[in-house]
């Protein structure tokens, strides 16, 4: 199997100190590692010469947050920048199908997956969206992949246009249009005939077609595993024909999906689709944070960063034990807490962790204490100065005026604020006094 790119850059980077940021040099051994992960994913040269050079110039410098290696903090930047050059701007499953009949040509190299890619997005068409759907086989040369479409046709329940022998493609596609129109569907898929490689009377044929339906989609169907050559064929396509999408097949295999990232920046297109085997529901919406884990064979790499969160969080909870024991509780302090209660789903979420606190989270309600309160008291606390936070005995009318105009509250509810600060402050100093046992307790849980 192949060695991920996080496994490759923990190797790297544990020689390195760790620093604040990453230093050009840093970030140029780091390169070296993502040039061989993504050429061993397939992604094609070019591509990947273009895409590190971005990287490489968005990574130096990058602040590396607390408790992430830097190996860990580029694999982060890695896939985030394959995330957007993968990502269009619409979702990949929104397909031009208004104004019916509309027709969907579906293209290719032979092999590809054309015939079931058609039946299974003619399934989904049927299913999700409710269309109704007609298909039409458009291989001439091979009778059996007319066959192939109609029995598929029959499994999923959507009609196939009746063969007719010694018809023309484009005469079978002008046929498919009438019917589609006269029958009312709402879509028709023709799937054209492939060749093993591009040729030019298979490009001909395929724009002869083009030009008697003048299609609303043209998706590319291209095998997830030939990597280069997927590249080569879909500017192929789409300097010919013209494509509007791509539906990239034999993604259950374990090919890494590099041709993705390459078919993408090469050609523009968006991936549509994804064909993961070959039954008829194997066909599923593009997601570009899928491959993109794939590509780098690091799946974990979300759990990791989240993780490194939580022991930061950790870190932080510790540090404020610390101040609590000595008797310290100011206005950051209590900032914090009250962050913190928010990111742990506000009042109710707080209160639902606790057993026996339901009774207490609907009491706090009743008292106007809920998550909007907080919200205001994390704003007015904002709105102290440093000083303020700090000692927020000085707090006198006119400092309480500038605060509450600052936070958009009354004096009033100000005031509450600071009362509810106090009695922190004596609990906390209370549960301080206690050598922080009972306190550690509390804040580990
Ligand atoms: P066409 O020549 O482009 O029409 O290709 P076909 O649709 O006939 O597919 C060729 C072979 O690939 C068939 O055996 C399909 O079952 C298989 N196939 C198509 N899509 C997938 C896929 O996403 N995963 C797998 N494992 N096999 C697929
Ligand atoms: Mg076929």
């Amino acid at each position: 199997m192949f060695e991920s790119l996080s496994e490759r850059l923990g190797g790297v980077f544990e020689r390195l100190t760790k620093q604040g940021a990453l230093t050009a040099e840093d970030v140029k051994v780091a390169m070296r590692e993502v040039r061989t992960a993504l050429l061993e994913a397939d992604v094609s040269l070019p591509v990947v010469r273009d895409f590190v050079k971005r990287v490489e110039a968005k990574a130096t410098g990058a602040q590396v947050t607390k408790s992430i290696s830097p190996g860990q903090q580029v694999v982060k930047i890695v896939h985030d920048e394959i995330v957007a050059m993968l990502s269009g701007e619409e979702p990949a499953d929104t397909l031009k199908i208004d104004n019916p009949p509309a027709p969907i040509l579906m293209v290719g190299l032979q092999g590809g997956g054309k015939t079931t890619t058609t039946a299974k997005l003619a399934r989904r068409l049927k299913e999700r969206e409710k269309k109704r759907v007609l298909m039409a086989s458009l291989d001439i040369y091979r009778p059996a992949a007319m066959e192939q479409l109609a029995i598929l046709g029959t499994q999923i329940g959507v009609d196939t246009l009746p063969i007719v022998a010694g018809e023309s493609a484009v005469q079978i596609a002008k046929r498919a249009k009438t019917q589609a129109a006269m029958g009312g569907y709402d879509v028709y898929l023709l799937d054209t005939a492939g060749r093993l490689q591009i040729d030019d009377v298979l490009m001909r044929e395929v724009q002869d077609v083009r030009d008697a339906v003048s299609p609303r989609e043209t998706l590319l169907v291209v095998d997830g595993l030939t990597g280069q050559v997927a590249v080569e064929v879909a500017q192929e396509f789409d300097d010919k024909i013209g494509v509007t999408g791509v539906v990239l097949t034999r993604m259950d295999g374990d090919g890494r999906g590099g041709a993705a990232l390459s078919m993408r920046a090469t050609t523009g297109k968006p991936i549509r689709f994804v064909g993961l085997g070959e039954k008829m529901d194997a066909l599923e919406t593009f997601e570009a944070e899928r491959i993109a884990g794939r590509i780098l064979g690091m799946g974990d790499i979300v759990a990791l960063v989240e993780r490194a969160q939580e022991v930061f969080e950790k870190e932080q909870a510790e540090r404020m034990v610390k101040r609590f024991q000595k008797g310290l509780f100011n206005m950051n302090d209590m900032k914090s807490q009250l962050e913190q209660m928010m990111k742990m789903g506000g009042m109710q979420g707080v209160m639902s962790m606790m057993p026996g606190m339901g009774k207490m989270a609907k009491q706090a309600e009743e008292a106007g204490f809920d998550d909007r309160t907080i919200r205001r008291q994390i704003a007015m606390i904002q709105s102290m100065t440093k000083q303020e936070r700090a000692r927020p005995e000085m707090l006198q009318a006119s400092r309480k005026r500038r605060i509450a105009a600052g936070s958009g509250v009354d004096v009033s509810e100000l005031n509450k604020l600071l009362k509810m600060h106090r009695q922190m402050a004596d609990t906390m100093k209370k549960l301080g006094n206690m050598k922080g046992g009972m306190l550690k307790q509390a804040m580990a849980a």
